[in-house]
Protein backbone atom coordinates (compact mmCIF):
# COMPACT_ATOMS: atom_id res chain seq x y z
CA UNK A 1 0.00 0.00 0.00
CA UNK A 2 1.30 3.35 -1.06
CA UNK A 3 0.29 6.34 0.86
CA UNK A 4 0.74 10.05 -0.08
CA UNK A 5 1.47 12.55 2.42
CA UNK A 6 1.26 16.04 1.14
CA UNK A 7 3.04 18.65 3.24
CA UNK A 8 2.76 22.55 3.81
CA UNK A 9 5.49 25.16 4.96
CA UNK A 10 3.92 27.51 7.12
CA UNK A 11 4.53 29.66 9.72
CA UNK A 12 6.21 28.53 12.94
CA UNK A 13 3.07 27.32 14.73
CA UNK A 14 5.28 29.39 18.30
CA UNK A 15 6.21 31.77 16.17
CA UNK A 16 4.00 35.08 17.12
CA UNK A 17 1.80 36.31 13.50
CA UNK A 18 2.19 40.05 12.15
CA UNK A 19 0.51 41.96 10.13
CA UNK A 20 1.66 43.72 7.49
CA UNK A 21 0.77 46.95 7.62
CA UNK A 22 -1.03 47.84 4.85
CA UNK A 23 -3.20 45.25 5.87
CA UNK A 24 -2.53 42.96 2.91
CA UNK A 25 -1.17 40.00 4.53
CA UNK A 26 1.06 38.53 7.11
CA UNK A 27 4.69 39.38 7.60
CA UNK A 28 6.73 37.02 6.17
CA UNK A 29 10.00 37.93 6.00
CA UNK A 30 12.31 36.63 8.08
CA UNK A 31 10.25 34.49 9.90
CA UNK A 32 10.67 30.88 10.84
CA UNK A 33 8.69 28.46 9.01
CA UNK A 34 8.39 24.66 9.66
CA UNK A 35 6.41 21.56 8.07
CA UNK A 36 2.66 22.37 9.35
CA UNK A 37 1.87 20.42 12.31
CA UNK A 38 -1.00 18.50 11.03
CA UNK A 39 0.79 17.24 8.37
CA UNK A 40 3.60 16.14 10.72
CA UNK A 41 1.35 14.17 12.72
CA UNK A 42 0.05 12.86 8.79
CA UNK A 43 4.02 11.99 8.16
CA UNK A 44 4.17 10.45 11.81
CA UNK A 45 1.19 8.07 11.08
CA UNK A 46 2.26 6.77 7.58
CA UNK A 47 5.64 5.91 8.81
CA UNK A 48 3.92 4.28 11.69
CA UNK A 49 2.23 2.26 9.01
CA UNK A 50 4.81 1.83 7.28
CA UNK A 51 6.74 0.22 10.23
CA UNK A 52 3.74 -2.12 11.29
CA UNK A 53 4.20 -3.55 7.47
CA UNK A 54 0.44 -2.24 6.75
CA UNK A 55 2.47 0.48 3.99
CA UNK A 56 4.85 -0.25 1.45
CA UNK A 57 5.86 3.44 0.60
CA UNK A 58 5.47 6.79 2.14
CA UNK A 59 5.67 9.82 -0.80
CA UNK A 60 5.74 13.52 0.44
CA UNK A 61 4.57 15.99 -1.65
CA UNK A 62 4.57 20.07 -1.23
CA UNK A 63 3.04 23.12 -3.28
CA UNK A 64 4.86 25.95 -2.81
CA UNK A 65 8.18 28.11 -3.13
CA UNK A 66 11.85 26.55 -3.27
CA UNK A 67 12.20 26.82 0.65
CA UNK A 68 9.45 24.17 0.78
CA UNK A 69 11.99 21.50 -0.23
CA UNK A 70 12.96 22.09 3.99
CA UNK A 71 9.58 20.72 4.96
CA UNK A 72 9.82 17.63 2.11
CA UNK A 73 13.37 17.02 3.93
CA UNK A 74 11.94 17.10 7.38
CA UNK A 75 8.74 14.97 6.43
CA UNK A 76 11.85 12.36 4.82
CA UNK A 77 13.76 12.62 8.11
CA UNK A 78 10.48 11.20 9.93
CA UNK A 79 10.50 8.78 7.35
CA UNK A 80 9.17 9.51 4.39
CA UNK A 81 10.90 7.54 1.50
CA UNK A 82 10.84 10.02 -1.36
CA UNK A 83 9.29 13.51 -2.22
CA UNK A 84 7.99 15.75 -5.07
CA UNK A 85 8.50 19.45 -4.89
CA UNK A 86 5.26 21.33 -7.18
CA UNK A 87 7.67 24.38 -7.31
CA UNK A 88 5.89 27.78 -7.37
CA UNK A 89 7.13 31.44 -7.67
CA UNK A 90 7.53 32.94 -3.73
CA UNK A 91 5.03 35.57 -4.55
CA UNK A 92 1.91 32.82 -5.68
CA UNK A 93 -1.08 33.14 -3.56
CA UNK A 94 -2.00 28.97 -3.71
CA UNK A 95 -5.51 28.45 -2.85
CA UNK A 96 -6.89 25.36 -2.00
CA UNK A 97 -8.67 24.18 -4.51
CA UNK A 98 -5.51 24.65 -7.01
CA UNK A 99 -4.05 22.53 -4.34
CA UNK A 100 -6.29 19.87 -4.53
CA UNK A 101 -6.09 19.93 -8.48
CA UNK A 102 -2.33 19.31 -8.35
CA UNK A 103 -3.06 16.29 -5.83
CA UNK A 104 -5.67 15.09 -7.62
CA UNK A 105 -3.17 15.05 -11.05
CA UNK A 106 -0.21 13.39 -8.35
CA UNK A 107 -2.64 10.89 -7.17
CA UNK A 108 -3.60 9.58 -10.91
CA UNK A 109 -0.28 9.40 -11.98
CA UNK A 110 0.75 7.83 -7.77
CA UNK A 111 -2.06 5.30 -7.75
CA UNK A 112 -1.60 5.68 -3.61
CA UNK A 113 -4.09 3.21 -1.55
CA UNK A 114 -4.15 6.19 1.12
CA UNK A 115 -3.57 10.39 1.07
CA UNK A 116 -3.34 10.93 4.75
CA UNK A 117 -2.85 14.59 5.17
CA UNK A 118 -3.86 17.41 7.63
CA UNK A 119 -7.05 18.98 8.34
CA UNK A 120 -6.38 22.15 8.74
CA UNK A 121 -3.19 24.31 7.18
CA UNK A 122 -2.66 26.68 10.47
CA UNK A 123 -1.50 29.50 8.39
CA UNK A 124 -4.93 29.81 6.16
CA UNK A 125 -7.14 27.72 8.45
CA UNK A 126 -9.05 26.82 5.71
CA UNK A 127 -9.86 23.03 5.95
CA UNK A 128 -11.03 22.72 2.76
CA UNK A 129 -7.89 20.83 0.41
CA UNK A 130 -8.28 16.79 1.74
CA UNK A 131 -12.63 17.29 1.51
CA UNK A 132 -11.76 19.31 -2.13
CA UNK A 133 -9.70 16.36 -3.19
CA UNK A 134 -12.16 13.76 -2.37
CA UNK A 135 -14.31 15.09 -4.36
CA UNK A 136 -12.18 15.59 -7.27
CA UNK A 137 -11.27 11.96 -6.82
CA UNK A 138 -14.57 10.89 -5.97
CA UNK A 139 -12.61 9.04 -3.22
CA UNK A 140 -14.55 8.30 0.33
CA UNK A 141 -12.71 10.89 3.33
CA UNK A 142 -12.45 10.42 7.01
CA UNK A 143 -11.65 13.81 8.45
CA UNK A 144 -10.29 14.56 11.78
CA UNK A 145 -9.21 11.11 12.89
CA UNK A 146 -8.29 10.39 15.88
CA UNK A 147 -7.40 6.43 15.10
CA UNK A 148 -6.52 4.91 12.43
CA UNK A 149 -7.16 0.98 11.72
CA UNK A 150 -6.59 -0.70 8.42
CA UNK A 151 -7.48 -4.23 7.76
CA UNK A 152 -7.16 -5.44 4.11
CA UNK A 153 -8.28 -3.24 2.02
CA UNK A 154 -10.40 -1.16 4.31
CA UNK A 155 -9.80 1.56 7.08
CA UNK A 156 -11.47 2.43 10.19
CA UNK A 157 -11.45 5.73 10.65
CA UNK A 158 -12.33 7.27 14.10
CA UNK A 159 -12.97 10.64 14.16
CA UNK A 160 -13.46 13.59 16.29
CA UNK A 161 -17.06 14.91 16.04
CA UNK A 162 -18.56 17.33 18.66
CA UNK A 163 -19.74 15.47 21.46
CA UNK A 164 -17.91 12.44 21.16
CA UNK A 165 -16.06 10.20 18.74
CA UNK A 166 -17.10 8.44 15.12
CA UNK A 167 -15.87 5.16 13.60
CA UNK A 168 -16.54 5.28 9.59
CA UNK A 169 -15.59 2.40 7.72
CA UNK A 170 -13.34 3.45 4.08
CA UNK A 171 -12.92 0.82 1.07
CA UNK A 172 -9.30 1.90 -0.07
CA UNK A 173 -8.28 4.36 -2.16
CA UNK A 174 -9.32 6.97 0.85
CA UNK A 175 -8.40 10.58 1.91
CA UNK A 176 -7.98 10.71 5.65
CA UNK A 177 -6.73 14.21 7.43
CA UNK A 178 -5.36 14.31 10.75
CA UNK A 179 -6.34 15.82 14.13
CA UNK A 180 -4.34 16.43 16.71
CA UNK A 181 -4.45 13.48 18.74
CA UNK A 182 -3.76 11.09 16.39
CA UNK A 183 0.28 10.49 17.83
CA UNK A 184 2.26 12.34 18.86
CA UNK A 185 5.29 12.75 15.95
CA UNK A 186 8.86 11.64 16.61
CA UNK A 187 11.91 14.33 16.93
CA UNK A 188 14.18 12.70 13.93
CA UNK A 189 17.33 11.93 14.71
CA UNK A 190 20.81 13.19 13.70
CA UNK A 191 21.46 9.87 11.29
CA UNK A 192 17.84 9.95 9.60
CA UNK A 193 18.07 13.74 8.93
CA UNK A 194 21.78 13.27 7.08
CA UNK A 195 19.84 10.43 5.26
CA UNK A 196 16.95 12.14 4.26
CA UNK A 197 19.07 14.85 2.60
CA UNK A 198 19.55 11.84 -0.16
CA UNK A 199 16.77 10.52 -0.24
CA UNK A 200 15.09 11.65 -3.83
CA UNK A 201 13.32 14.57 -4.74
CA UNK A 202 11.71 15.40 -7.97
CA UNK A 203 11.04 19.03 -8.76
CA UNK A 204 7.56 19.52 -11.03
CA UNK A 205 5.54 22.61 -11.77
CA UNK A 206 1.50 23.11 -11.82
CA UNK A 207 2.13 23.46 -15.27
CA UNK A 208 3.45 19.85 -15.32
CA UNK A 209 -0.07 19.06 -14.15
CA UNK A 210 -2.08 21.18 -16.16
CA UNK A 211 -3.31 23.01 -12.92
CA UNK A 212 -3.76 26.85 -13.24
CA UNK A 213 -2.87 28.81 -9.95
CA UNK A 214 -4.66 32.15 -10.79
CA UNK A 215 -6.43 32.68 -7.53
CA UNK A 216 -10.04 32.86 -7.43
CA UNK A 217 -10.95 34.61 -3.98
CA UNK A 218 -9.12 38.60 -3.35
CA UNK A 219 -8.37 39.19 0.31
CA UNK A 220 -10.17 42.34 0.82
CA UNK A 221 -8.22 42.90 3.83
CA UNK A 222 -6.24 41.29 7.12
CA UNK A 223 -6.47 42.56 10.73
CA UNK A 224 -5.22 41.79 13.89
CA UNK A 225 -7.75 40.64 16.72
CA UNK A 226 -8.76 43.24 19.12
CA UNK A 227 -6.54 43.77 22.38
CA UNK A 228 -7.70 41.99 24.95
CA UNK A 229 -8.11 44.10 28.21
CA UNK A 230 -6.13 43.19 31.07
CA UNK A 231 -8.25 41.00 33.87
CA UNK A 232 -8.30 42.07 37.18
CA UNK A 233 -8.04 39.76 40.41
CA UNK A 234 -10.54 39.25 43.27
CA UNK A 235 -10.27 39.36 46.82
CA UNK A 236 -13.27 36.63 47.51
CA UNK A 237 -16.03 34.86 46.01
CA UNK A 238 -18.18 37.77 47.08
CA UNK A 239 -16.63 40.17 45.46
CA UNK A 240 -16.63 37.49 42.10
CA UNK A 241 -20.30 36.96 42.59
CA UNK A 242 -20.39 41.31 42.90
CA UNK A 243 -18.30 41.53 40.04
CA UNK A 244 -20.63 38.97 37.82
CA UNK A 245 -23.57 41.16 39.02
CA UNK A 246 -23.43 44.73 38.24
CA UNK A 247 -19.72 45.22 36.23
CA UNK A 248 -20.04 42.04 33.72
CA UNK A 249 -24.14 42.04 34.17
CA UNK A 250 -24.44 38.33 33.59
CA UNK A 251 -26.00 37.44 36.76
P1 LIG B 1 -6.05 23.68 4.21
O1 LIG B 1 -7.22 23.17 3.44
O2 LIG B 1 -5.32 24.80 3.50
O3 LIG B 1 -6.38 24.04 5.64
O4 LIG B 1 -4.96 22.49 4.26
C1 LIG B 1 -5.30 21.17 4.67
C2 LIG B 1 -4.18 20.21 4.34
O5 LIG B 1 -3.97 20.19 2.93
C3 LIG B 1 -2.81 20.57 4.93
O6 LIG B 1 -2.70 20.11 6.26
C4 LIG B 1 -1.88 19.81 3.97
O7 LIG B 1 -1.85 18.42 4.28
C5 LIG B 1 -2.59 19.98 2.63
N1 LIG B 1 -2.06 21.17 1.92
C6 LIG B 1 -2.61 22.41 1.88
N2 LIG B 1 -1.84 23.25 1.15
C7 LIG B 1 -0.77 22.51 0.73
C8 LIG B 1 0.39 22.80 -0.04
N3 LIG B 1 0.63 24.01 -0.54
N4 LIG B 1 1.26 21.77 -0.27
C9 LIG B 1 1.04 20.55 0.23
N5 LIG B 1 -0.03 20.22 0.96
C10 LIG B 1 -0.92 21.19 1.22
Amino acid sequence: MKILVPVKRVVDAYVKIRVKPDGSGLELANVKMSINPFDEIAIEEAVRLKEKGLATEVVVVSVGPAKSQEALRSAMAIGGDRGILVETAETDVIEPLAVAKILKAIADIEKPALVLMGKQAIDDDCNQTGQMLAALLGWPQGTFASKIAIDGGVIHVTREVDGGLETVKLKTPAIVTTDLRLNEPRYPTLPNIMKAKKKPLEIKTAADYGVNLAPRLKVLKTTEPPVRKAGIKVGSVAELVAKLKTDAGVL
